[in-house]
């Protein structure tokens, strides 16, 4: 077998390479128990098997997620109860993703995203039958339709939109008064990601965008996204908020943000990081 490819030690294989030692990312209910001396750096989220040993007894699922660090890697779905083994913390899944780094935030989306399929997709959508686990590869067969089912992942778009130094920041209803963010959506059934993105941004602010550039993508594991990364820019600076997806929304110059905005190692606050710095560069 080939060795993987060293993608700052993260490859989505979905066999194992039969690595001497493996990692283990622990799940509880959507969020990561992790090792409690690790709690504070990066590259924690795995925790090494011997660690793990004392949390088997609370594993009510696990699935081989690819490799880590040149070793195969695991995800176990834990009972609540393991959260008080000693030597363990639970964390939040949000904080933690808003703390990791490109690698280690794959890591933990896949994980999480692969146990919520196989949660989500136990009986054949066909037939009603049980899917049976694929020896081989990441799918869920029915026998008796023959109809494999794989990893459901649901593309959306993001995007910095700009007019001359401002970027348009927008508040959801449900959303504290202060926290603001880029505009997103799903990409429709039958779209480009063009469309979806010319679509979204109209339907919510009531705006005509152009000149629209691709930034970058990111998995989002609420519970299966990829979250396609755009800028663009505004034609005109007149918005018509819909009321009903987006609460409030406002042009923001790159020196004036909202007080509440994405850290950069998600990809909203990766935008809105390139939108400041292309505006230092033009008009600082
Ligand atoms: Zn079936």
């Amino acid at each position: 077998m080939l060795a993987p490819l060293q993608l700052n030690g993260f490859y989505a294989g979905s066999k194992p390479i039969g690595s001497s030692n493996k990692w283990i990312v622990a799940v509880i209910d959507g969020d990561l128990l992790i090792a409690s001396d690790n709690s504070a750096g990066v590259g924690s989220i795995a925790i090494d098997i011997d660690q793990a040993e004392s949390l088997k007894f609370f594993r009510e699922r696990s699935i081989c997620i690819g490799q880590w660090q040149d070793r195969d890697c695991e995800v176990w779905e834990l009972i609540p109860e393991a959260a008080a083994i000693d030597g363990f913390t639970r964390v939040e899944l949000r904080s933690v993703l808003a703390k990791s780094q490109d690698a280690e935030f794959s890591l933990i989306c896949r994980a999480l995203q692969l146990l919520d399929w196989q949660v989500k997709h136990k009986y054949c959508g066909s037939c009603g039958q049980p899917n049976v686990v694929s020896e081989t590869e990441h799918a869920l067969q029915c026998h008796s339709c023959d109809i494999q089912q794989y990893p459901r992942i649901s593309p959306c778009v993001i995007v910095a939109v700009i007019k001359d130094d401002k970027c348009l920041f927008a508040r959801h209803p449900n959303w504290p008064e202060n926290r603001f963010s880029t505009l997103a959506g799903f990409i429709e059934a039958g779209e480009s990601a063009e469309q979806a993105l010319h679509r979204e941004v109209f339907e919510e602010v009531g705006i005509e965008i152009e000149n629209i550039r691709y930034v970058g993508s990111q998995a989002w594991p609420y519970p299966g996204q990829l979250m396609l990364g755009y800028m663009a820019e505004a034609k005109t600076d007149v918005i018509k908020i819909d009321g009903v997806e987006i609460a409030e929304a406002n042009w923001h110059r790159y020196d004036q943000l909202p007080d509440v905005i994405a850290p950069p190692t998600i990809m909203a606050g990766r935008l809105i990081e390139q939108f400041v710095m292309e505006s230092k560069a033009k008009y600082g």
